[in-house]
């Protein structure tokens, strides 16, 4: 784990559910460098650009494209 030195000393105030907005705008969608914006209710990721949604871990976005939910995806992980 990093250890803060307390000079820049951010309020990271993970508690597992709440995503902060603002950490959030300064990444991008690692497929199209779309903006990306919490998807509520579900903790998900939702890419404006190219309507992809990542997983939310325990509070941590998960940008990894082949962990993404495709908006074309023929629902194989959605059995509906
Ligand atoms: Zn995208």
């Amino acid at each position: 784990m990093p250890v803060s030195d307390g000079s820049y000393k951010q309020s990271s105030e993970f508690d597992g559910r709440v995503l902060d907005a603002q950490k959030l705008e300064q990444l991008a969608c690692p497929v199209c460098f779309g903006a990306l914006r919490l998807d509520a209710p579900d903790p998900q990721i939702l890419c404006i650009g190219c309507k992809r949604r990542y997983p939310l871990i325990d509070g941590i976005p998960v940008l990894i494209p082949e962990r993404a939910i495709a908006p074309d995806a023929p629902g194989r992980n959605e059995p509906s």
